[in-house]
């Protein structure tokens, strides 16, 4: 099946590498439901940018894997290039499922095996991605960032974000040699989620610039969520293109509903409950 949606015959490799030429990043927005692709889709069209929306095993598990390729597919015509993304894919099998259903893009995370089992895994993806679409791109990642996207009291537990533990570029370099990768999520001091506090640790943007200049792949950050607008600069500035955003999202849902459900007990029209959480997701995409 070759379902790659493309705007004017550009593929996302092809805005991925403008993004890195222009030094920008594109936004990587997780989506749970109807409202979350309105949100991210009305931000995209507002502000006339290019962007990806995110989809994990259980955000497909919960919308339909094949159901948000179609979502996706019905706004072609907004003028905007809308992406789409199988995040976080932990087995082979899931991730044949989402090249199968003709998504732009899929992430293999083999982080939790050992370095040698990362690289067979990841080997077996590119190859059939290869195999079924020349256009699909397949992201990887090595050293773990945590796997919550939730608001966090504490850094999360496997997570050392001490320099020892962050990816390091001979590593980052074997793997992209070895699996064939298009993309690259390193640990480079970045977490899954964000810290109660509101701010996560600053990202290390020495690291960043070594291993995007040994690799020569596009670098994708994940764990965007609490960090601020310098680092991003930063890290885009060192090869980062493609900056993941889900946390911060879910939270701006949830507050909304909260506070519509208090103000309107009585209210039972999903479409009223759920409208300012709408605008509320789409303020962050925004932002
Ligand atoms: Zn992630």
């Amino acid at each position: 099946m070759f379902n790659l949606f493309t705007s004017g015959g550009k593929t996302l490799q092809w805005y991925v590498q403008d993004a890195l030429k222009r030094k920008v990043a594109i936004g990587h927005f997780n989506i749970s439901n109807i409202e979350g692709f309105w949100a991210v889709v009305n931000a995209a069209k507002k502000l006339n940018v290019p962007v990806i929306i995110g989809a994990s095993e259980g955000e497909r598990d919960f919308m339909g894997g094949r159901q948000i390729r179609a979502l996706v597919d019905s706004v072609k015509d907004i003028g905007v290039p809308v992406f789409l993304n199988a995040d976080h894919t932990y087995s082979f099998e899931r991730v044949k499922e989402v090249i199968d259903a003709g998504y732009d893009s899929v992430i293999y995370d083999g982080t939790e095996k050992s370095f040698e089992d990362n690289v067979a895994a990841a080997k077996k993806c590119v190859e059939y991605a290869r195999s079924k679409n020349k256009n699909i791109l397949v992201e990887c990642e090595i050293g773990f960032i945590g796997k919550s996207s939730k608001i966090l009291d504490a850094i999360p537990e496997g997570v050392k974000i001490t320099e020892e533990f962050l990816t390091k570029p001979d590593e980052a370099l074997k793997f992209i040699k070895a699996t064939g990768a298009h993309m690259l999520a390193p640990a480079v001091g970045n977490i899954h989620g964000m810290l109660s506090g509101g701010k996560d640790p600053a990202l290390n943007i020495k690291r960043i610039k070594e291993i995007s200049d040994v690799v020569k792949v596009p670098l994708v950050l994940h764990g965007g969520s609490g960090n601020s607008a310098e680092d991003f600069k930063a890290a885009i500035d060192a090869g980062v293109a493609i900056i993941h955003v889900n946390t911060e999202i879910r939270v701006a849902f949830r507050d909304a509903l909260k506070t519509q459900v208090a103000a309107h007990p009585e209210e039972v029209a999903p479409y009223k409950i759920m409208k300012p959480s709408v605008e509320a997701m789409q303020k962050v995409v925004e932002e």
